[in-house]
């Protein structure tokens, strides 16, 4: 399987084993055009696109039709944008509580980079960034092709820009200047590197048992990809878990003031009992509210809106 996972040739494969190398320099060609003009370009949809066609290895071996399409012009559209378009979406998502995890590293700034969380580009300026940094990696693919020595050439040089890259966007705190502070997150680092942990190391560890494993570049990209999923899922669970926790902590500071009890509790025949005794049945006991009390206006929406749950009696 590993000899034709890509259901092609055998020049196919040879052509796939070289530019399966680009992927970490071509995000250090394209990242010069964020430093060029930062508000031309979408840095995330630069990166994350220049990577995209490669992602495609990561299935080898399952019959879907991604490679070559991935690597061709049509599949800037059809495989680059709309994926380019979902990972920079769940990057964003995850930057903050995943930034706020990571040690600062010196001068690369790492905690800097949680500011992507609160960026919202313009979608044109996006669209036309992801196929950008997809582009770009096509034309080093085919440089490398055309001119095979230039390969490792080429990968020393891209990693030692992409080196002096990040280091010179994180002395300089580019990412502060461009997109402000990042959000304050609380940190959780044993919920964070547990659930990290719990979902890339099984990923990691069937990645030798799957189609096409012997192809270094297909189990490069698995690998990589596991380790993204296991930060973008550890950073929702940290999400979730503080919102959680905030609206807990919400929730008992508005029970905490004092609550008179309900002057009609004897009342009987009102329509909207059903609904408030749900919410009812979310107040201690000793609120003085009970799940059996009247629902009776005005006193009902007072007692709704101090439970902030108006929208459950329309
Ligand atoms: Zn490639």
């Amino acid at each position: 399987m590993p000899a034709d996972a890509h259901g092609g040739n055998a020049r196919q494969r040879v052509r796939t084993r070289r530019i399966g190398r680009a992927t970490r320099r071509v995000s250090s060609a394209v990242l010069p055009l964020k430093l060029w003009q930062p508000r031309w370009f979408d840095g995330v949809a630069l990166v994350v696109g220049s990577t995209a066609p490669d992602l495609a290895y990561v299935l080898d071996g399952s019959g879907l039709p991604v490679w070559p399409f991935s690597h061709q012009v049509l599949g800037l559209v059809g495989w680059c944008l709309p994926l380019t378009l979902v990972l920079g979406w769940l990057i964003r998502r995850a930057a903050p509580a995943l930034a706020v995890h990571l040690p600062q590293a010196g001068p690369f700034a790492l905690r800097d980079y949680g500011a992507l969380g609160g960026v919202r580009h313009r979608w044109p300026l996006t669209v036309v960034s992801a196929p950008l940094g997809a582009a770009s990696h096509l034309l080093l693919d085919q440089l490398e092709l055309r001119v095979p020595w230039t390969e490792y050439a080429m990968h020393v040089v891209g990693a030692v820009v992409l080196l002096v890259l990040a280091i010179r966007i994180g002395r300089r705190r580019l990412i502060r200047r461009w997109h402000g502070a990042p959000p304050p997150r609380s940190r959780r680092p044993g919920l964070f590197w547990g659930v990290a942990g719990a979902v890339a190391l099984p990923l990691i560890a069937v990645t030798p048992f799957l189609p096409g494993a012997s192809l270094y570049h297909t189990t490069g990209a698995r690998l990589l990809c596991a380790v993204g999923a296991g930060l973008l899922i550890a950073s929702g669970a940290v999400t979730a878990a503080s919102r959680r926790r905030r609206l807990v902590l919400a929730g008992s500071s508005r029970r905490s003031a004092t609550v008179a009890p309900h002057p009609c509790s004897t009342q009987r025949g009102c329509r909207r009992r059903a609904a408030l005794s749900v919410a009812a049945s979310d107040l201690p006991t000793d609120s003085g509210w009970g799940s059996s009390q009247c629902t009776h206006l005005p006193q009902t929406d007072r007692y709704a809106e101090w439970l902030g749950i108006k929208e459950v009696l329309r």
